[in-house]
């Protein structure tokens, strides 16, 4: 029996307001632990929250990009539950009325294009975190976390892969950071991932018994994780046994899912409408002046690459993969730079050297206009491309522009058909030998004189102007 895989995605994103959902304490992650505190965000008895607008701003921002439709009418929850980081025992959530609803995630598969339905988007409070400290008996609760804003995106079972769940993830944070939602910072835990899997019979309309992945720390992480699961639930069905409902997470130096905890019914939160705030009403116009303050997203701008610039689908894809790489880029073009040679620095030599020193684009010390500068050097022949690999190396790490350099080091390429005349003619002269080569059709013979020829310039001739020059001496002999 051939079976497939039904996943759903949770994801909770930490959005970057300047201060947190429900009071005014800064959401800064830095900080010395229970220094962003106050009352509200402690759960203290009596307080009362407000809604950060900004937080509402960028979800319903989040909601317009990923193609839902905004709730005119929402409200906030309250989901109970009792648990170390979670003072007041209740979480502000939203339940039955989310802010944005139904829409979806476009992503590449080895099939075309597919759609993730995004079954909603809602927000709500994030909690305290436990911190654990390894061979100490004690554990402690830092409350900086509590109450930052979280945004809990929830697709359709629509995936079918951990390729298509990394796909899906990927588009996401992009779509995410070029809003400036969020940092997604996997590491630092501003975006959490979670996967349903479930597997059934090819073609069947039931859904088989699902386990839980969470906690893992990376995409790629999660990819495995899912793939590895279900490759699992297969084999477990295949001998006859059956899935247990649980939670399991990503074992990375064993390459599997461990158990972690069985989930034989679903909790009762025992939602309720929170009476300490006012229910969200988004109107029309605020709508529409949030969507008109949307930034070029990534796929938008991905095809308007392709389109104005004649980059391949692949190149613009790189070029677009983050907004500060496709702001970098256009930077170039405006300062005077060629799109496709552009392009190609910019993903080739450029993208290497930020690698090395584990440094990004927007930190990096060559300007858009001086590398639009050393295109231009290579355009007119006063660098070959060999140059311009050293001098892209020296502008990284100076900051100076190719033209500074250039001149410094004696660089230039000499462009000088007088000179390269005279300098052909020797070679000619001093090397009767491989002239007699190259006249009996002895191609091989031409390199050895370009490289006599280059030799004595140091290496500076402009190659194909030596070239030229060379086959015509040759001819005229
Ligand atoms: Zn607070």
């Amino acid at each position: 029996m051939e079976y497939e895989a039904v996943i759903g995605m949770e994801v909770h994103v930490e959005l970057n307001t300047k201060s947190k959902v429900f009071c005014g304490c800064s959401t800064n992650f830095h900080a010395p632990p229970n220094t962003n505190v106050c009352p509200v965000c402690l759960g203290m008895p009596g307080v009362l929250p407000v809604l950060n607008k900004a937080a509402v701003e960028t979800s319903i921002a989040v909601g317009l990009a990923l193609n839902c439709s905004i709730s005119r009418w929402s409200k906030m929850d309250r989901k109970n539950y009792f648990y170390p980081d979670l003072a007041k025992n209740y979480q502000i959530s939203q339940y039955d009325l989310p802010l944005c609803y139904d829409g979806f995630v476009e992503i590449e598969t080895d099939n075309g294009p597919k759609r993730i339905g995004v079954t909603r988007a809602h927000l709500e409070e994030d909690t305290a975190r436990n911190v654990h400290t390894i061979g100490s008996s004690e554990s402690g609760v830092d409350f900086n976390r509590s109450g930052v804003p979280l945004l809990e995106i929830v697709t359709e079972p629509d995936i079918g892969s951990g390729q298509e769940a990394y796909e899906y993830l990927t588009g996401l944070k992009q779509t995410l950071q070029y809003l400036g939602a969020s940092d997604c910072n996997m590491e630092e835990g501003s975006l959490r991932a979670e996967a349903n899997i479930s597997v059934r019979p090819t073609g069947s309309k039931e859904f088989g018994t699902k386990t839980e992945v969470k906690n893992v720390a990376s995409f790629s992480g999660t990819q495995k994780a899912i793939a590895y699961e279900i490759e699992r639930q297969i084999a477990v069905l295949k001998e006859g046994g059956v899935i247990v409902q649980e939670t399991r997470g990503w074992d990375d130096r064993k390459n599997a899912t461990v158990s972690q905890r069985s989930k034989e019914s679903a909790h009762d939160y025992r939602y309720f409408p929170e009476p300490d705030l006012p229910p969200l009403q988004v109107d029309e116009a605020w709508e529409q002046s949030i969507r008109e303050s949307l930034p070029e997203l990534p796929h938008d701008r991905k095809q308007r690459f392709q389109e104005q610039y004649g980059l391949t689908p692949y190149d613009a894809g790189v070029l677009t993969a983050a907004r500060p790489i496709a702001d970098y880029y256009e930077a170039v073009l405006t300062a005077g730079g060629e799109a496709k040679p552009a392009a190609n620095w910019v993903m080739g030599d450029l993208q290497a050297l930020l690698t090395e020193a584990r440094t990004e684009i927007q930190d990096c010390r060559v300007a858009p206009e001086h590398l639009a500068g050393m295109l231009q050097l290579i355009a007119d022949g006063s660098i070959s491309g060999k140059m311009a690999k050293e001098v892209l190396e020296e502008m990284f790490a100076t900051g100076k522009s190719a033209k500074q350099l250039v001149e410094e080091k004696g660089l230039a390429q000499i462009s000088d058909t007088a000179e390269l005349e005279s300098i052909a003619l020797k070679v000619i002269e001093e090397n009767p030998g491989p002239v007699a080569d190259y006249k009996n059709g002895k191609d091989r013979a031409l390199k050895f004189l370009m490289g006599q020829i280059m030799k004595a310039t140091k290496g500076q001739g402009n190659p194909k102007l030596v070239n030229e020059i060379l086959v015509r001496e040759l001819n005229k002999h």
